[in-house]
């Protein structure tokens, strides 16, 4: 999130690519703040896959839907609060059909406006992104899991529970055999960890692990992450052994009563060994931070 301020974050038509048969992807051509956004289309009604961070991403993204759709009712979801996958919802009202699950309709309404401020203090280029922001309401909001029909389409919704963030969901697209992430899953970058004690404590990196581990054994197609390139199933279990390996290597260290900063020093002189190409190292503190929390918690 903090990494950089060199480029726009300025969804880009660009990126647009074919996932499959009336399905396609914004990729975010690798440029941070900047989120993978998905287009599914049946007979009747099309979904859209996160906003792009404020009003103005937001209208880019509203603008190829509507044109997209040629007509065909729009709907809209968001895999979790975060700003840049969020934060352009408010531009879909009238338009689109918002529907998320409970525990992320209450984190945007309760660290929603947090996360303004937070983001604003990124730096120039992210707080334009956000000028004029106001946060989305969700005109449909279910617990666990939700079956949307499109039209000989059926696209599951589904709340993974606690894990990136406190109210994550997954969207699967099982005729085309597609799975849509959020930042549950990256792609060449370590997982991003928010956590900010004591602003955000929600991400847990053993729960994280659990739902991995669970997406991973569905072996999907085609996997779209939160952030970077398209991929298949190996990206789910890229991210379960990090995780699992990010847990093991902290809580054996703190079996060993060795200072918060050495175990630090060393997990990230480990990590960054094993994935030299991945970018986001600053994550890899903060999943230690996470985990030190959560050992024997
Ligand atoms: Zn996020």
């Amino acid at each position: 999130m903090a990494e950089q301020t060199m480029l726009e974050p300025v969804v880009d038509l660009a990126g647009l690519r074919e996932l499959a048969r009336d399905m396609v992807v914004i990729s975010n051509r690798r440029v941070p703040l900047v989120p993978n956004i998905g287009v599914i289309g049946g007979r009747h009604s099309v979904l859209v896959v996160e906003t792009g961070m404020g009003p103005r991403n937001a209208e880019t993204v509203l603008k190829f839907a509507a044109d997209y759709a040629k007509g065909r009712k729009l709907y809209l979801t968001t895999t979790h609060f975060h700003p840049e996958h969020a934060f352009g919802a408010r531009t879909f009202a009238g338009e689109a059909t918002y529907l998320i699950n409970r525990d992320q309709a209450e984190d945007l309404r309760l660290k929603g406006p947090g996360y303004v401020g937070m983001f604003r203090g990124l730096g120039e280029l992210v707080a334009r992104q956000l000028e004029g922001v106001e946060l989305g309401q969700p005109d449909i909001v279910y617990d666990q899991a939700y079956d949307l029909d499109l039209g000989g389409r059926v696209v599951q919704l589904r709340a993974t529970g606690r894990a990136h963030s406190k109210g994550d969901q997954v969207v699967q697209v099982p005729d085309a055999d597609v799975l849509f992430t959020g930042d549950l899953v990256e792609a060449g970058q370590f997982a991003i960890f928010p956590w900010f004690p004591p602003h955000d404590t929600d991400v847990s990196g053993t729960r994280w692990l659990a739902v991995m581990r669970r997406l991973a054994d569905d072996r999907p197609r085609v996997v779209v992450p939160g952030h970077g390139d398209v991929g298949d199933a190996q990206l789910l279990a890229d991210v379960r052994d990090y995780l699992q390996l990010l847990r093991d290597e902290t809580w054996a260290r703190r079996d060993s009563a060795m200072s918060e900063e050495t175990i630090v020093e060393e997990i990230s002189a480990l990590m960054i060994a094993r994935h030299p190409e991945w970018a986001g190292r600053e994550w890899i503190e903060k999943g230690v931070g996470c985990l030190c929390a959560e050992h024997c918690a």
